[in-house]
């Protein structure tokens, strides 16, 4: 069975929150040379020539990560009530109140019932949701809510920690900060012993790393 990645994203509650399917890359090159002239820069001098078309592609390729667009399931009618783990996937996003950088750290968890995931597709599923200016906690949900989708259950739980670069470099510039958000459904928030099993998994994922 596949599940499209993008056809569920109009499910999400997430109204008003567009995503640009391509830009126009002359245009943003133009408008970088113009930021750069605003700033006080030379876009003519030697180290930033090329600089405008360097952004401008890098813009191009963050809001296009490509990759798979449906998420592939097996059948394995025997592992059914396994608690199953992916960890240790880590993402760029961009701040949408600073258009500062952001390094995700996600942790996803689900039960299988009769079907499992092919597993790199998490991390795709990841980078779709990161590929956009975000802020952390959407993110979370969005993830969590696509994954509902995907594995056609509600069991599913996902936890997220980030450094924001608009904490660490700018404001008040706390390097070590780390934003956690965790987003529980079905029976993450029913089953104390599942939670708690995930949370232990989780977090000595996060302190070993
Ligand atoms: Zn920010």
């Amino acid at each position: 069975m596949t599940t499209p990645i993008i056809s569920s994203e109009p499910e999400l509650g997430t109204a008003g929150i567009s995503r640009p399917t391509g830009i126009d890359t002359v245009r943003v090159a133009d408008l970088i040379t113009q930021l750069l002239v605003e700033l006080g820069e030379d876009p003519g001098r030697t180290g930033l020539i090329g600089t405008p078309d360097r952004v401008a592609a890098w813009w191009n390729a963050f809001l296009s990560p490509g990759g798979a667009a449906t998420a592939t399931c097996f059948t394995e009618s025997h592992l059914n009530d396994q608690l199953v783990i992916v960890g240790g996937m880590s993402v760029w996003s961009l701040c949408e109140h600073h258009m500062l950088p952001m390094n995700l750290q996600v942790t996803t968890a689900y039960v299988p019932n009769g079907e499992v995931v092919g597993l790199s597709k998490f991390g795709r599923i990841a980078q779709h949701f990161a590929a956009r200016l975000q802020v952390q906690e959407r993110f979370t949900r969005q993830l969590a809510e696509h994954l509902t989708g995907v594995i056609g259950r509600e069991d599913i739980a996902v936890a997220v920690r980030g450094l924001h670069l608009c904490m660490s470099m700018r404001g008040v510039r706390m390097e070590d900060a780390r934003t956690t958000t965790v987003h529980a459904r079905g029976r993450f928030r029913t089953d104390p012993v599942l939670s708690q099993q995930f949370l232990t998994v989780t977090t000595r994922q996060w302190a070993a790393s």
